[in-house]
C-alpha cells in the first residue's frame, strides 16, 4: 500500500506543535499532526469530574491530547525571557521579546483575554524590594492570563484555523517510531500506520518525554540531564496573598533555603482556583489551576526545590516519579496534609482537614502524612520558604493551610539541537517544547514550535 505522504509530519499538538502548524499552513505546507490523546472537546478527566483519586487512565486527559498539557491549565502566559525556559540560548534577548509579541497577538487574535499582569511598574519595584528583606527574590515577569475556559475557547478556535489551512490531525495515534535513513529522517511509524515526510517535528511533551527519549537512544541522538523540580503544593485564603496576585497575578518568588543552599521557588500560582491530579506515565502527582472567573475562595501555588543531580546520577525523572511513587503507595492518590499537622508531626484524617478554614478543592486528594514521602531535605527547605513568606504575606504559613503532596516537574532530557532546534544527528528532524526539555511553560513552547517551522520554511 502507499504510503501516505506530508511535508512536515509534527508529533504531539500541545502549544509547540499547534504553534508550529500554524506557521507552517499558514505558508501552503501540507501539514500532518498525530496526537496520541482525545480531540479537545472529548478530553475528560473522570477523577476530577467525580472528585475522587485519579483513576490512572492509559491516555491522561490532563496531559494528552489537542491543546496538550496545557489545555486545562490556567492558561497563563509569561512574557519574561527568566521564565518558561532556555530560548535564551537560541536567540537574543531582543529576538525574543518580539516573539513573545508574535505570540501575544497569535492568542489575542484566536479569542484571548487582553489584560496584561505585571506592568505596574512602581507597586512592583515596591514589593521586590519588600521581598528583598526576608531573602526572597521577586522574579518581575509580564502575564497574560486566559483562564482555563477562555485557554479553551482559544484552543478550539485554532483547532477550527487548522481545519481550514487543511492540516491533518489524526487523534488516538501514537507515534511509534520514526523513520530514519542515511541520517535523515523520512517519516514516522505509528499505531494506525506509517507516513511519508520531508521534515518531522517532535513536540512530544513532557508526558511523552521517555518516548522522545528512547528515540534518541535508539537513533544516536545526543541528551543531557536537566533538573527535576520537586515540592508540594500549598492551598491558603486567596485574601492572604491579594497583595501580590493583583499585581503580578503569578508571583515568581525565589528563595535560597538556609539548610541546604538549595533553590526554592513559587510556581504556578492560582488565584481563586483549584487543585487538581496530574498522570505522568504511572505515577499521580498534583497541579493547580484558575480560571478567568474565581471558583473557589482560595489561591493554591506549588512550592518547589530544584535538584540539579551530578555524576554519576543520570535520572532525575525517576528520581521524581520514585517520590511520586511513595506518595501514591502511601495512600493510593495524592496526599494531602494541614500544614498545623505537618508541623506536630502528625498525620492529618478526614476530622482534622474537617476542621481547617482551608476547605479542599480537590476532594480525591486522602489525609496522610507528607513526611513520610518527602526526603527532609526537600520538607525543611519549603518549610522555611513557608516561614519567610509568612513574614512577605502573613497567613501563608498557617496552621489550617492545607498542602498537597507531591508535585514534581519532569523536565525530561535536554535533547541536543542547534540553534534552529533540529536534532543534531538525524537531518531534517526537528524537536521543540517541553518534551525537548528546552522550555517549561506555554509561551516558550510555542515559540520554539514557530523558530522550528521558520527553520523549515527557510529550506523549502
Ligand atoms: C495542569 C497543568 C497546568 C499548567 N499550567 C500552565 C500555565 O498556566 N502556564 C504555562 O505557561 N504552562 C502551564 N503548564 C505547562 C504547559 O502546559 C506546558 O509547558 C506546555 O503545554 C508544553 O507544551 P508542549 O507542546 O511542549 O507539550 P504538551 O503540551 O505536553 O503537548 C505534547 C502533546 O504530545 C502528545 N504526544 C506525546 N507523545 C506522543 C507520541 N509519541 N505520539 C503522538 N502524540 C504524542 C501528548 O499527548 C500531548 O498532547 C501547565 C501544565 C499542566 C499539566
Amino acid at each position: 500500500m502507499r504510503k501516505k505522504s506530508f511535508d512536515v509530519i509534527i508529533i504531539g499538538s500541545g502549544p509547540a506543535g499547534i504553534f508550529s502548524a500554524l506557521e507552517l499552513a499558514e505558508e501552503g505546507m501540507k501539514v500532518l499532526i498525530i496526537e496520541r490523546g482525545e480531540e479537545l472537546q472529548k478530553r475528560k478527566c473522570p477523577a476530577l469530574a467525580k472528585q475522587i483519586p485519579c483513576i490512572r487512565c492509559p491516555r491522561c486527559a490532563i496531559t494528552s491530547g489537542f491543546g496538550g498539557a496545557g489545555a486545562f491549565s490556567d492558561g497563563k502566559v509569561t512574557l519574561s525571557s527568566d521564565v518558561g525556559g532556555n530560548l535564551r540560548e537560541f536567540v537574543s534577548a531582543e529576538e525574543l521579546d518580539k516573539l513573545f509579541d508574535v505570540v501575544t497577538e497569535k492568542l489575542l487574535g484566536f479569542g484571548a483575554p487582553k489584560r496584561i499582569f505585571g506592568t505596574d511598574v512602581k507597586e512592583i519595584d515596591r514589593i521586590y524590594f519588600e521581598a528583598q528583606k526576608y531573602g526572597i527574590e521577586l522574579v518581575k515577569s509580564r502575564v497574560l492570563h486566559m483562564g482555563t475556559d477562555k485557554g479553551f475557547e482559544v484552543l478550539l478556535n485554532m483547532r477550527q484555523a487548522l481545519r481550514e489551512k487543511n492540516v491533518d490531525i489524526h487523534s488516538r495515534e501514537m507515534v511509534e517510531d520514526l523513520i530514519v535513513g542515511d541520517h535523515r529522517i523520512h517519516g514516522v511509524k505509528s499505531t494506525k500506520g506509517e507516513y511519508v515526510s520531508k521534515y518531522v517535528i517532535m513536540a512530544p511533551g513532557r508526558s511523552g518525554a521517555e518516548w522522545a527519549f528512547r528515540m534518541c537512544q535508539k537513533y544516536g541522538i545526543v541528551t543531557d540531564t536537566n533538573p527535576v523540580d520537586i515540592g508540594l503544593r500549598l492551598e491558603l485564603p486567596f485574601e492572604v496573598l491579594k497583595h501580590l496576585t493583583d499585581t503580578l497575578y503569578e508571583p515568581k518568588l525565589v528563595y535560597y533555603s538556609k539548610s541546604f543552599d538549595d533553590r526554592v521557588r513559587t510556581f504556578c500560582v492560582n488565584p481563586h482556583g483549584v487543585v487538581v491530579p496530574e498522570m505522568t506515565e504511572d505515577v499521580v502527582t498534583v497541579n493547580g489551576h484558575s480560571f478567568t472567573y474565581p471558583v473557589s475562595d482560595y489561591t493554591n501555588l506549588a512550592i518547589l526545590v530544584s535538584t540539579r543531580f551530578t555524576e554519576p546520577f543520570k535520572d532525575p525523572v525517576s528520581y521524581g516519579k520514585s517520590i511520586a511513587r511513595l506518595a501514591n503507595l502511601l495512600t493510593g492518590s495524592v496526599i494531602i496534609q494541614r500544614y498545623g499537622d505537618l508541623k506536630l508531626g502528625r498525620r492529618s484524617t478526614e476530622e482534622r482537614i474537617r476542621k481547617s478554614i482551608v476547605k479542599p478543592t480537590y476532594r480525591g486528594a486522602v489525609p496522610g502524612d507528607l513526611s513520610f514521602a518527602l526526603p527532609y531535605r526537600y520538607l525543611n527547605s519549603i518549610k522555611e520558604m513557608l516561614d519567610q513568606l509568612d513574614r512577605l504575606a502573613p497567613g501563608v504559613a498557617d496552621d489550617g493551610n492545607l498542602l498537597y503532596g507531591v508535585e514534581v516537574k519532569f523536565y525530561s532530557a535536554r535533547i541536543k539541537v542547534t540553534k534552529e532546534f533540529e536534532v543534531e544527528n538525524v537531518k531534517n528532524l526537528f524537536t521543540v517544547g517541553d518534551g525537548a526539555g528546552i522550555t517549561r511553560g506555554l509561551s516558550q513552547a510555542a515559540i520554539s514550535g514557530i523558530m522550528a517551522a521558520r527553520a523549515i520554511l527557510r529550506r523549502s
